[in-house]
């Protein structure tokens, strides 16, 4: 997944960003400046976790209706 998020405010390049997901529970948001390449990550194992959830909930509220 490559997507562009915002201009960077330093070269006003185009900043991607990458989703790496390094196994079951950690999700990283990579971001990359093609202009000056300048690059930062977040960590959104909290994302994982609450979208996990949502679909615990959605089974169980699938399994309650059989
Ligand atoms: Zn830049």
């Amino acid at each position: 997944m490559r997507t562009h998020a915002f201009k960077c405010p330093i070269c006003g390049g185009s900043v991607v960003i990458n989703l790496i997901i390094c196994g079951e529970d950690s999700l990283l948001l990579y971001f990359k400046c093609r202009g000056c390449g300048r690059w930062t990550y977040v960590n959104a194992a909290d994302a994982l976790e609450d979208a996990r959830e949502y679909f615990d909930d959605e089974l169980r509220r699938v399994e309650a209706a059989r």
